[in-house]
């Protein structure tokens, strides 16, 4: 079987530069889907209030172009929407803040939180790890589904693309069991689980100006040049795996999982790119996360695993007392403890911690750091 990926340069987010790219893309991945009749959805990366320029969401002139495409199938009436994390419930700011309001004003374009219709308990066939998953109803009945991705590094999943961006269709119970196991493989195969309950009709991969470092949140902007499409979101995230330089992307656990369960190429042999070469990907010099234990070979990670560590630590000078991180923690291993000054410091239970660094990702001023043991930092250095 082969996948179709398109690729197209886009150097900016011009409003005409990306249109064009856009098109190129989608075309050169063998054009959308036959769109079925009823709202289209675009499930955006908008993971929390930010502005555009950080990158850690989807870019909102890349969501104007996607709707520009759907619109070229149909008068269709279309939603943007994700969940963004578990902390961020005021829809206004994060439509606002992201960009995301200017795209509603083309007529027949809404956007919001992707759970406001409600949300329906799901079994997979599929399923490995989960029991079961809560799922929004809006993103299960869409008649069709544009998976947005942003192209971003993870400390713990080590990618954040396309599969991973099907995550955010889950209520906040289930992405905290998903979190709370202190296991890099049982996440990974948890996220896929999700994913297998609907895969999107189509992926697009912003890629324009992605992150690298210590994603999703707080790594660094950097700059890529490139707008990625395909219907297979596994043969996307193959593109993007060889973006950041990974010579064998299905050492990432996300992308192994995905691909021992058949749902897209189990090699890149099976993937026709259309618009570069996979020589020509690799983006110099590219920061990858810190997650855990890239640098070793699949049949050493069990091992290794226990012995790289990567855990939350609080730079206290930069901890501005909100909270944020205890409310997100999915074992209740944070506490407040009184601050020299008066305001409330967070405590880690080191017991209790599964090390999952959703207090790191969700963390506003960036002050739960994510700390590499000496083994961590000998494997990041010699990788
Ligand atoms: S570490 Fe971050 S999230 Fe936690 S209280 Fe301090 S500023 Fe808020
Ligand atoms: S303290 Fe942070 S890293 Fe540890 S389990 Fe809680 S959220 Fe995850």
């Amino acid at each position: 079987m082969s996948f179709a990926v398109g690729i197209a340069k886009c150097s900016d987010y011009e409003r005409g530069e990306v249109e064009r790219s856009m098109a190129l893309a989608v075309e050169r991945a063998g054009g959308l889907p036959d769109i079925r009749a009823g709202e289209a959805l675009v499930k955006a990366n908008m993971l929390s209030p930010s502005e555009p320029k950080k990158a850690v969401t989807t870019h909102p002139e890349i969501l104007r172009a996607i709707v520009g495409e759907i619109r070229k199938k149909g008068d269709f009436q279309i939603r943007i929407a994700d969940n963004p994390g578990y902390i961020f419930t005021d829809a206004g700011a994060l439509l606002g803040k992201t960009g995301v309001n200017g795209v509603t004003e083309i007529e027949g374009v809404t956007a919001g939180l992707l759970s406001d219709m409600g949300i329906r308990d799901v079994r997979g066939d599929l399923f490995r790890v989960l029991d079961g998953a809560r799922v929004s109803a809006r993103y299960l009945d869409a008649g069709f589904c544009v998976n947005a991705a942003k192209l971003k590094t993870h400390v713990e999943t080590e990618i954040s693309c396309c599969i991973k961006n099907i995550f955010g269709i889950a209520d906040i119970g289930t992405r905290k069991k998903c979190h709370g196991s202190s296991s890099q493989k049982r996440l990974a195969d948890a996220i896929v689980d999700l994913y297998s309950i609907r895969p999107p009709d189509f992926n697009i991969l912003d890629a324009v100006v992605g992150m690298e470092g210590d994603g999703p949140s707080h790594g660094r902007p950097r700059r890529i040049g490139y707008i990625v499409a395909s219907r297979s979101a596994l043969a996307a995230d193959w593109v993007a795996a060889a973006i950041m330089g990974y010579e064998n992307p299905l050492c990432v656990p996300l992308m192994a999982s995905a691909a021992e369960r058949g749902m897209g190429p189990g090699t890149r042999d099976e993937i026709i790119l259309n618009g570069a070469d996979w020589g020509e990907l690799p983006v110099k010099g590219f920061k990858k996360s810190s997650g855990l234990v890239r640098a070793f070979p699949t049949f050493l990670r069990g091992f290794v695993h226990g012995l790289v560590s990567i855990s939350p630590k609080l730079d206290a000078a930069r901890c501005v007392g909100c909270g944020i991180c205890g409310k997100v923690c999915p074992v209740v291993a944070i506490s407040d403890a009184p601050g020299s000054d008066r305001k409330k410091l967070p405590a880690i239970d080191r017991v209790k911690c599964v090390a999952c660094l959703c207090c790191h990702e969700m963390c506003p001023t960036g002050a739960m750091t994510a700390h590499k043991n000496l083994l961590a930092r000998l494997a990041e250095a010699f990788r």
